[in-house]
């Protein structure tokens, strides 16, 4: 089904709760609104706390059961999660190019992404290994068992709606873990798909609970309960902390994945081909709104001329226009708060001496009540511009220069977060210690695309705790107990 609204309309509006979709007990909705034109594009039930406690008591009573679950039969739902997204991929880029505003080609990048974490975790289901140890003193035995941590509540962003959840859901039900999750307010209607596609997969009533809200506190409130035994949090560094710390008060098994500001360092000794072709995925996806893009552009003075002009006409090739058109690359930003932060950092930049090379005007003919912003480069700021320090989450483009290998890693190093980083070298032992020295969970090496369901994604510094993805992915939601025995 590509048709928007019959699109829309299929889609439950509820509180999925128990296995059923249903009201909020106050009647409560709020808008889902869609950033190309600024129109409603359906209205949610958003939980008031009852409800988010009437879901914590679902899913702490499936707790068990799904816990003993056989692990082949958990892994068998997700891998049918998994076809379900496949078969349904249009449907899905299409509803988030109209929620989120995406491009076409990025949302479906991102869903066929946000699938993969189902196939991923049905694999990594049947192979949790405990262990068999001798004590070295040789007086007993050491037995290792992975059990799960219990019941999880999962907070996600805007930014990747289907990607964000799946890489919590699918390693949580993966290990034995139910859970709760929220999705952000602006995107719940791809979480809510989700949460049918799990369903007509075979998932258990009350193992997963999906709880969208226009209040948030309503549903981070549970984490005053002792019941709740993980937090998972995706979104900015201070809403995280702050969660992080509620959490810590029932010393719960906390994930967090937050703000990034990576340092995209370009060599003299970088293949400016590489480097400039990068650009489109590393700066441009997603119109900018990516955790791990690329947000500080260090380039070697030598060649900085030469990359501002080449990175230029990358940027001025990309079309903007409404997420849901087939001929737009980017898209708006995702909503009213997202534009004003985004032209606030560049004012400031050019308020700082910056040289614009791109984006003083937006094309013509987009709708007025859109959140869009025009692709931008700009270079030879002062150093105490926003933007040198910064998360943009925008399509800026925003150039510094260095002269020394040890300059351009004190430079990538200089803010408090640690995500992600791209360094483009031709001499591999030049790029590995480059590599190795920036203080980062993630480092691409002369390519713009970092993600994979098979890596561990995951930051340093304030950046975040714990990995999503890889062979670590499901341990964020196992704990070791330790047996042991006399003999
Ligand atoms: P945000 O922190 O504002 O919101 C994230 C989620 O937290 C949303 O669901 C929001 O409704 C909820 N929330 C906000 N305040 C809350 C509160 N007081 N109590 C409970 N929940 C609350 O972030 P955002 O604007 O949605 O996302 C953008 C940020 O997310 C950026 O900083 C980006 O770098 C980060 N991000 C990080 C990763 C990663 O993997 N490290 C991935 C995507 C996005």
């Amino acid at each position: 089904m590509t048709d928007l609204p019959a699109l829309i309309h299929s889609i439950p509006k509820g509180l999925f709760i128990d296995g059923d979709f249903v009201d909020a007990t106050n009647g409560d909705t709020f808008d889902v609104i869609n950033p190309s034109d600024g129109s409603v594009l359906a209205k949610v039930a958003s939980a008031s706390e009852a409800d988010a406690r009437r879901a914590l008591d679902s899913i702490c009573a499936a707790q068990d059961e799904w816990a003993a679950t056989p692990a082949r039969e958990r892994s068998e739902i997700l891998r049918r999660t998994f076809q379900y997204l496949t078969d349904h991929v249009d449907e899905l880029t299409l509803l988030q190019s109209a929620e989120l505003g995406r491009a076409l080609p990025d949302s479906k990048a991102e869903v066929t992404y946000g699938a993969e974490f189902f196939r991923w975790f049905a694999e990594e289901a049947v192979r949790v290994r405990g262990d068999y140890r001798h004590a070295p003193s040789g007086a007993g035995r050491i037995i290792v068992h992975e059990q799960p941590v219990g019941p999880s509540l999962a907070i996600t962003p805007w930014n990747f709606p289907l990607a964000m959840g799946a890489r919590k859901i699918a390693p949580a039900l993966a290990a034995g873990c139910t859970m709760i999750i929220k999705p952000a307010s602006k995107t719940p209607l791809t979480m809510l798909f989700l949460a049918k596609a799990l369903k007509e997969s075979g998932l258990p009533d009350g193992v997963l609970a999906v709880v969208p809200t226009g209040k948030s506190a309503n549903v981070s409130a549970l984490l005053d309960d002792p019941r709740l035994r993980k937090l998972t949090f995706t979104g900015s560094t201070e809403v995280g902390q702050k969660l992080a710390a509620e959490a810590s008060k029932h010393s719960m098994k906390t994930s967090l994945e937050l703000g990034g500001n990576a340092p995209y360092v370009v060599c003299a000794d970088a293949d400016l081909d590489k480097a400039v072709k990068a650009v489109a995925v590393a700066k441009m996806r997603g119109a900018g709104q990516v955790c791990i893009a690329a947000n500080r552009f260090l380039v070697h003075s030598s060649i900085k001329d030469e990359f501002i002009r080449r990175a230029t006409e990358v940027m001025r090739d990309f079309t903007l226009g409404p997420g849901t058109d087939p001929g737009s690359d980017y898209g708006p930003l995702s909503g009213e708060d997202q534009l004003e932060k985004v032209t606030e950092l560049v004012d400031d930049a050019l308020a700082h001496g910056a040289t614009r090379h791109l984006g003083d005007s937006l094309p013509s003919g987009l709708n007025e009540n859109g959140y869009y912003f025009p692709a931008t480069v700009l270079s030879d700021f002062d150093a105490d511009a926003k933007l040198a320090s910064e998360e943009i989450f925008g399509p800026v483009l925003a150039v510094q220069t260095f002269d020394t290998d040890e300059e351009a890693l004190k430079m990538a190093n200089s803010t408090p977060f640690g995500l992600a980083a791209y360094l483009f070298s031709e001499n591999l032992e030049h790029a590995l210690k480059l590599a190795e020295g920036i203080e980062a969970g993630m480092v691409a090496v002369n390519k713009g695309a970092l993600s994979d369901p098979a890596a561990p994604f995951g930051g340093v510094k304030e950046s975040g705790l714990g990995r999503e993805g890889g062979f670590e992915g499901i341990h964020e939601y196992l704990e070791p107990k330790f047996i042991s025995l006399p003999i």
